[in-house]
């Protein structure tokens, strides 16, 4: 079966998720659905453990009557973003690097998503924009990086893909090409030969940021994925968001950083929440993120801790964070 047929038979209501687990159907929340849909594939609720409302890969994706809790700053372009969007699909904060989104779809909707309100439809490229955005990179001999993020750049079939990375490879002060996807985390499946061979041609330095938050979530074929892409001459890391009931815990996020690194992936970033409408309930103090990173760090090797780290509207990086 292709990756396109498994990611059509994901589950797209949280009843029919809730069913498959054996939990009762009065879990599901139908407003907090109506605004971001349930998209979860088979696979990775089949990591999900049975009979536990608490799982931490089911807590990620089940639509909870939580989200519809306004609070004060929480908003929904948390990091206003739509100030450094210089063309649709296209966001240069960032010094030699800038961000594209072609595409807002994802394999899977995270509850806790900073981009579930984002106005995709608005900010779509097309296919139509493509010249333009090449063009602006084209002129810019500062950017060395573009970063395929999305939604999930994974989401777009390879010949799209390879028809975009193509004149990417044209523009010569093009160093590096990197992609931000959870969809090797959560549609392994995607991770095919043809896919790995598109990489393997690609002839810029390549680096894949997945996104991982639990290592329930890695499974042996997650594994093989990381091990195909890093044959196919990719530097795997990892970023994580740190969520509350899910991963804040200090030896939760040290079986993350050794789980990672048993399929080749260092870990890169861990993300404070950004504060995005409906996403409450997951956020951690402050003090209390600081804390769990202190841990990490007294029982990990350097390599193993994640930056700890937030955004901030108007800053020239991402911020390290620290008491
Ligand atoms: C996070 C981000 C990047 C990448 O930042 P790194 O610190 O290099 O990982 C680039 N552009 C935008 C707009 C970003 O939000
Ligand atoms: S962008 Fe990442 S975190 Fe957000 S819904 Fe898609 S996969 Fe989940």
């Amino acid at each position: 079966m292709n990756w396109q047929k498994v990611l059509a038979q994901g589950f797209d209501s949280a009843e029919a998720l809730l069913d498959f687990l054996g939990l009762p159907k009065n879990l599901a929340h139908v407003d907090a659905e109506r605004q971001f849909k349930t998209r979860v594939p088979r696979g990775f609720a089949a990591r999900m453990q049975p009979g536990n409302p608490y799982d931490p890969l089911l807590l990620q994706v089940l639509a909870s009557p939580q989200e519809l809790k306004q609070a004060e700053a929480y908003v929904k372009d948390p990091l206003a973003e739509n100030m450094k969007n210089p063309l649709p699909g296209v966001l240069h904060k960032y010094h030699g690097r800038v961000l594209i989104t072609l595409t807002g779809v994802c394999a899977v909707n995270c509850r806790y998503c900073f981009r579930r309100h984002f106005p995709y439809e608005a900010n779509n490229p097309g296919r139509k924009g493509w010249q333009s955005i090449f063009d602006y990179i084209q002129a810019d001999a500062s950017i060395a990086e573009v970063v395929l993020s999305g939604g999930d750049p994974l989401i777009m079939p390879d010949r799209l893909l390879q028809e975009f990375v193509d004149s990417l490879c044209h523009i010569n002060h093009l160093k590096v090409l990197r992609f931000h996807t959870r969809i090797p985390i959560v549609l392994p499946e995607r991770i095919d030969t043809s896919f790995v061979s598109l990489l393997e041609a690609i002839p810029l330095q390549k680096v894949m940021v997945l996104h991982a938050n639990h290592a329930q979530e890695i499974n042996e074929a997650v594994k093989q994925a990381c091990q195909a892409m890093q044959r196919a001459g990719c530097t795997l890391l990892n970023q994580a968001v740190l969520l509350s009931q899910i991963n804040d815990n200090a030896d939760t996020l040290a079986a993350l950083s050794w789980r990672l690194f048993e399929c080749g992936v260092l870990p890169y970033y861990l993300h404070l929440l950004d504060k995005v409408a409906g996403s409450v309930h997951f956020d951690l103090p402050e003090d209390r993120a600081c804390a769990l990173h202190k841990q990490l760090q007294a029982t990990l090797p350097g390599y193993l801790v994640p930056r700890l780290v937030r955004e901030v509207p108007g800053e020239a990086s991402k911020v390290a964070v620290i008491l």
